[in-house]
């Protein structure tokens, strides 16, 4: 099977009879906290890197998984910050 650049993993999906599971996954939405930032107070880098705007400091680069619901987690139960500023 040929795929076209840009082809989105729910329509892979889809063309592989797959109807269900890929594109629910990918409907999931990143903790609306999250910001991409190359500075922030005394912190400067060459590249975005994950920002939570909840408590206004870098995400380590484990915890950016939970913010962009990346592999089975969820920011809604996984992280303590979320849930504190979501109350
Ligand atoms: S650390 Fe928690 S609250 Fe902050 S952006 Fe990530 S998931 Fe959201």
């Amino acid at each position: 099977m040929e795929i076209a650049t840009g082809t989105t993993v729910a329509a892979v999906a889809a063309m592989r009879g797959n109807r269900y599971p890929v594109a629910t996954r990918s409907n999931r939405m990143p903790c609306p906290y999250l910001s991409y930032r190359a500075a922030a107070g005394d912190h400067e880098f060459e590249t975005e890197r994950a920002y939570c705007t909840a408590v206004d400091r870098f995400v380590e680069a484990m915890r950016a998984d939970v913010c962009n619901d990346r592999y089975d987690l969820d920011h809604e139960s996984h992280c303590e910050i979320y849930r504190e500023h979501a109350e």
